[in-house]
């Protein structure tokens, strides 16, 4: 019986570059597998109608029981430097590409997550439990929902096979949705075969860099200019996107390379965090015990990324000076919409560089007393009107007190209307955040089969900037037992 998931055009562009990029395998289903949640939001983009959702057919394929019609099933072969060290091959160690949908929006590669073992397992089972797997399918559509790059998640199934950690859990696989899943790592892989880089490098290229074989003033014609083009463009990508990590709060908790995207998406959701109290050099993964991945360390280890990815190009011949001109980018790359972005958050009509001071202060503020990150800036909105939600968020009003008398001589400056400044807050500050103890008492809930906090939160975090009456409590600080909450690359 014909199915809309034969309705796809599905086409298998990875699957044809040269076999040495990939394993063509098929998944390990899991036994009696349910669908816990499916998302009509990622479905639409592949032209999918969420009639399709919950029918025999797309349960059978997004579980691993039945490959996407069209597609051919396959691992991916990469290597990276996980923790600042060259780990050598990995891979995907239990994913499996799908294929690819050609749909109005775009073309969506389907990746399925925790599916079985595949050659570059390791020591792995191949499998991810339901824990970390809630946690994906709920971050990757929080980040959708603030407009920060991101893979997508289509759907969640769950099942009671038993995956052993430091406990027994059990094993789900969560369905993602990206343009592209090639990572730095990608690249590095090949940095003894460079032959084979160059075809991976026209493959990126052609698909999500087309403009880098476009002359342009300053870069030479030649096959070299494409690869300084290309280095520049993901330069500009991954520097944007650490700017909008860091005014999001977000700490990725393992920015080893394997786990950057070629095209600038927040990839491969682990022991992630958004924070609660800020603290500058706060570490979200109970792994990372030395804090390379501190929040306020995340620019830098892109950038440090990036030099790994400029290491492996090298290899293909090219000028190494013409490599570091483009890595030399990142910081103005990062600072424009870093403070852009600041702009938005703290109600500026501009960022200026007299601001510099006023920022700095802010961070040492919120440091300094651990206020909440998300509400700190939510409530500034409303200071003009009643200082004292916003204020409450501090142990000692005093230091608040004395920034919010230098911050309001500022906005004064803009002369621009309260009613402009609030609208602006309000939809660059988001009210509803995924906090650690909220994805939890999803997870708990999911354990049990139930659905409706997953339910709920994907709602409140599609749209993260707009009130909602009745969800109150998603929009609190952190209670007391979310501190005893760790994550960790246990997943
Ligand atoms: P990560 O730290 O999650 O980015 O994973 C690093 C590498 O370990 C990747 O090659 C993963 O595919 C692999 N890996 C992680 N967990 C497992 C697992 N349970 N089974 C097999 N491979 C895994
Ligand atoms: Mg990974
Ligand atoms: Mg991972």
């Amino acid at each position: 019986m014909k199915t809309a998931l034969d309705q796809l055009n599905v086409v298998n562009s990875y699957a044809e570059l040269p076999r040495q990029f990939h394993t063509m395998l098929l998944p390990q289903p899991l036994t009696d597998p349910r669908l816990l949640h499916a998302n009509p939001a990622v479905a639409a983009l592949l032209g999918l109608s969420d009639a399709v959702l919950n029918t025999p057919a797309f349960l059978q394929v997004f579980s691993g029981q039945r490959p996407l019609p069209g597609g051919k099933t396959l691992a991916a072969v990469y290597s990276g430097h996980q923790f600042g060290v060259w780990a050598g091959q990995l891979g995907d160690g239990r994913a499996h590409l799908l294929g690819e949908v050609v749909a109005p929006s775009g073309h969506w590669e389907l990746q399925l997550k925790g599916s079985g073992m595949t050659p570059y397992s390791r020591m792995g089972d191949g499998r991810a439990v339901l824990r970390s797997s809630v946690r994906e399918y709920l971050a990757s559509e929080a980040m959708a929902g603030l407009g920060i790059p991101t893979t997508r998640a289509l759907a969640l199934v769950v099942s009671d096979d038993k995956v052993y950690r430091e406990t027994v859990e059990t094993a789900a696989i969560v369905t993602r949705v990206s343009p592209s899943f090639v990572r730095f790592g990608s690249f590095e892989h090949w940095s003894a075969a460079p032959e084979t880089m160059r075809l991976l490098l026209d493959y990126v290229v052609d698909r999500h860099y087309p403009q880098c074989r476009e002359p342009e003033a300053g870069m030479p014609d030649d096959a070299q200019g494409v690869v300084f083009r290309f280095l520049r463009a993901v330069v500009a990508r991954t520097a944007r996107l650490m700017a909008d990590w860091q005014t999001a709060g977000f700490c990725h908790g393992v920015m080893n390379t394997d786990n950057m995207s070629i095209i600038g998406l927040t990839l491969d959701y682990g022991p992630y965090g958004f924070m609660d109290s800020f603290q500058a050099n706060h570490v979200c993964n109970h792994s990372d015990t030395q804090g390379r991945y501190a929040w306020n360390a995340q620019p830098a280890v892109a950038h440090w990324n990036l030099y790994r990815l400029g290491a492996a190009l090298l290899q293909m011949g090219v000028d190494p000076e013409g490599l570091k001109a483009q890595l030399r980018c990142y910081e103005a790359d990062f600072l424009a919409p870093y403070q852009a972005n600041l702009a938005r958050k703290l109600g500026l009509a501009a960022y200026r560089e007299q601001d510099e001071s006023l920022v700095d202060e802010w961070w040492k503020l919120l440091h300094t007393q651990r206020a909440d990150f998300s509400l700190s800036f939510r409530r500034l909105a409303d200071v003009t009107q009643d200082s004292s939600l916003f204020l409450s968020l501090f142990d000692d009003h005093e230091p608040a007190r004395a920034w919010l008398d230098t911050y309001l001589a500022r906005i004064a400056q803009d002369g621009r209307s309260d009613a402009a400044r609030r609208a602006q807050m309000n939809g660059a500050n988001p009210l509803y955040v995924l906090r650690n103890h909220l994805a939890e008492t999803a997870i708990r809930a999911a354990a049990k089969g139930d659905a409706s906090e997953i339910e709920t939160l994907m709602t409140l975090l599609g749209d993260p900037y707009t009130e909602r009456p009745g969800y109150e409590a998603y929009a609190q600080p952190a209670p007391e037992w979310a501190s005893q909450l760790e994550v960790s690359c246990s997943s």
